[in-house]
C-alpha cells in the first residue's frame, strides 16, 4: 500500500456532513486504515453500545479483508489466483456470495462489470508508485483473461479456465463490507450512525435531530472538499466510482483505475464520475463501476431496468449532470460549473 490515509482521504468522493448538525451530540467515532482504504464508523448512541460495536465491526473488516484482498499473499483470493487454475478452490459462504453477485454484473452488463480484470489491474498498477502505461502487447496479452466467462462456480467451489485469469473483487467488496458493518451495527441495536468505508457510504437511520443525513458529492475537478450536490438520505448507501481518486496523468491524459474489460484500457465513456444510491452497499458498489464503464445512456438504461429503487447522478465531461428519472427536479446543485442536463 503506498498512498498515504490522509491522501485517500483528502481524495473521498463522497463525504458525511457533520458540521451541518445542529445538535450538540457527538458521535463515538474510529477510524482505521482497511480495505486498502481509510474507513470511518460514526455511531450516535451510548458509549457502551458504540464502542463494542465498532469494536466488533473492525474486528470483522480486518477479518475480511485477510481473506479477499489481493495483495496478501495469505488471502482466500490469492489462493484462488495462484491455485483454481489446476484444481477446484472451496470457498466460504461469504466469498461465494460476493462472487456470484459479482458474476451476476458480468453477465447483465455482458463483462462491463467484470471481476476477471485482476491481471489488468496488477499490469497497470494505478494507485500505487508502480502505475505506468504497459505497452499494447502487454494489453492484447492478457485481454482474454479479463473476461467473466473464465471463472467458472460449482457449488461453492471455484475453478479458472483460462491460466492468466487473476480475480478482483475490488469494484465490490467495500459495498459488501458496509452491508456487513451495517448488520453488526443493527444487532447491537444501534440505530443511528454513518459508516464511511473509503468514500462507500452507508448512513443508517437519521441525524440525532432526526432528519435526514446530509452526504456532499465530491465536485470531481475539485478536491478541495467542494461538493456539486447535497443529497439527504436516510438507510441508503452512497457510492461514488471516479476517474480522479486513483490516477496519474502522463502526456496531458489521465489514466485511472476503472478499466474497460472490452479494451484493457482506463474507461473512456464520457463520464468522469457516477454516485449510486441504493438500499443495498453491495449493489451500490458493483453498479457504480459498471455504470462508469458503460457510460450515462446505457448506464441509466441498466439501473432503470434492473434497479427500481435505485438513484443514480453521473457527471459527464463536458460538465453535465444527468440523473436517474426519481431524482430529477429534485437536486439542488452547489455549483455553477456544471450543469443540469435537460
Ligand atoms: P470502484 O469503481 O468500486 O472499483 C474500482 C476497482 O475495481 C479498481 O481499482 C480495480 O481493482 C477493479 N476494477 C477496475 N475495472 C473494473 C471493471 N471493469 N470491473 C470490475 N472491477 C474493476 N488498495 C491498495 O492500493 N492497496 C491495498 O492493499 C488494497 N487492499 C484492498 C483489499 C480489499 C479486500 C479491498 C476490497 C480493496 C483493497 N484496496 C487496496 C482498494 C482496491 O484496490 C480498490 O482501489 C478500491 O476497492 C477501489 O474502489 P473504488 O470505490 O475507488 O472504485
Ligand atoms: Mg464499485
Amino acid at each position: 500500500m503506498k498512498k498515504t490515509a490522509k491522501t485517500l482521504a483528502l481524495l473521498a468522493a463522497t463525504a458525511v456532513l457533520f458540521a451541518a448538525c445542529s445538535t450538540k451530540a457527538e458521535p463515538i467515532r474510529k477510524t482505521d486504515f482497511v480495505l486498502g482504504t481509510v474507513c470511518t464508523i460514526s455511531i450516535y448512541d451510548s458509549k457502551d453500545k458504540a464502542e463494542q460495536a465498532i469494536e466488533q465491526s473492525f474486528r470483522a473488516l480486518k477479518k475480511l479483508e485477510q481473506k479477499l484482498s489481493a495483495n496478501i499473499p495469505t488471502s482466500l483470493i490469492s489462493k484462488i489466483n495462484t491455485q483454481a487454475h489446476n484444481t477446484q478452490i472451496e470457498m466460504d459462504t461469504e466469498t461465494t456470495f460476493i462472487m456470484q453477485k459479482a458474476l451476476e454484473y458480468a453477465e447483465k452488463s455482458q463483462g462491463a462489470f467484470d471481476p476477471a480484470i485482476g491481471a489488468l489491474v496488477k499490469l497497470w498498477n494505478i494507485g500505487t508508485e508502480e502505475a505506468k502505461i504497459p505497452s499494447k502487447e502487454e494489453i492484447q496479452a492478457l485481454l482474454s483473461s479479463a473476461d467473466y466467462k473464465n471463472i467458472k462456480i460449482t457449488d461453492n467451489r471455484i475453478k479458472l479456465i483460462n491460466p492468466d485469469t487473476r480475480v478482483d473483487l475490488g469494484a465490490i467488496a467495500k459495498g459488501y463490507a458496509s452491508d456487513m458493518v451495517k448488520n453488526i451495527l443493527t444487532d447491537n441495536n444501534v440505530k443511528k450512525a454513518i459508516i464511511d468505508l473509503g468514500g462507500n457510504i452507508y448512513a443508517l437511520g437519521t441525524r440525532p435531530t432526526g432528519e435526514d443525513w446530509r452526504i456532499g458529492i465530491q465536485d470531481p475537478r475539485n478536491n478541495k472538499g467542494r461538493y456539486i450536490a447535497i443529497l439527504k438520505v436516510s438507510n441508503k448507501a452512497v457510492v461514488t466510482s471516479g476517474d480522479y481518486e486513483r490516477f496519474f496523468i502522463k502526456n496531458n491524459r489521465r489514466y485511472h483505475h476503472i478499466l474497460d474489460p472490452s479494451t484493457g484500457y482506463p474507461a473512456e465513456s464520457g463520464i468522469i464520475s457516477v454516485s449510486i444510491i441504493s438500499p443495498s452497499g453491495i449493489d451500490a458498489d458493483a453498479l457504480s463501476t459498471t455504470a462508469f464503464v458503460l457510460g450515462a445512456k446505457k448506464g441509466l438504461d441498466f439501473i432503470e431496468k434492473y434497479h427500481k429503487d435505485t438513484e443514480a447522478i453521473f457527471i459527464t465531461e463536458d460538465k453535465k449532470i444527468i440523473t436517474t428519472k426519481g431524482l430529477r427536479g429534485k437536486l439542488k446543485l452547489e455549483t455553477e460549473d456544471y450543469k443540469l442536463a435537460e
